[in-house]
């Protein structure tokens, strides 16, 4: 527990919030500000600020419950599609700095804005970071 966190406070029940799943190492609740209809977060109950900090196992354990939770979206909300979503750093949209899973369900011509600009892979580029990435 990090002092002034509020994911920390919600994900420890002390923040009341609405709760979709919960166990010893998460709680699942509906974001605040949903990008679409049963958008959600999944929340470890330790402070973890980014993926970087994370535990492996924690991690592939927040996954795995990501998965379970698209399952869930598809048979009971009906959606179309889910978007899985984790920031990480300023620089990549995170505002909450405790680890998070989004999962935004889509549903068919909704108005929900994620995506990029398609860029070009130069050969330079492909060049530097197979190398930087392979040979770490
Ligand atoms: P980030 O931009 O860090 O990836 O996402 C933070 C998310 O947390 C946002 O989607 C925002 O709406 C949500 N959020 C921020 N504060 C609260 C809160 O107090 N309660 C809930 N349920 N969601 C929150
Ligand atoms: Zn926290």
């Amino acid at each position: 527990m990090t002092d002034n966190c509020i994911f920390c406070k919600i994900a420890a029940g002390e923040i009341p919030s609405a709760t979709l799943y919960e166990d010893q190492d998460f709680r699942v609740i509906l974001d605040v500000a949903p990008a679409s209809k049963g958008h959600m977060l999944i929340l470890p109950k330790q402070h973890y600020a980014n993926i970087c900090e994370m535990p492996e196992e924690l991690t592939g354990k927040a996954f795995i419950l990501a998965k379970k939770m698209a399952g869930k979206l598809e048979t009971t909300l009906k959606c179309d599609g889910v978007n899985i979503v984790q920031n990480n750093h300023e620089a990549a949209g995170q505002t909450v700095f405790h680890f998070h899973i989004h999962l935004i369900p889509r549903y068919a011509d909704d108005q929900v804005g994620l995506g990029w600009k398609m860029g070009k892979l130069t050969d330079a580029d492909r060049d530097e970071i197979v190398k930087k990435i392979t040979e770490e």
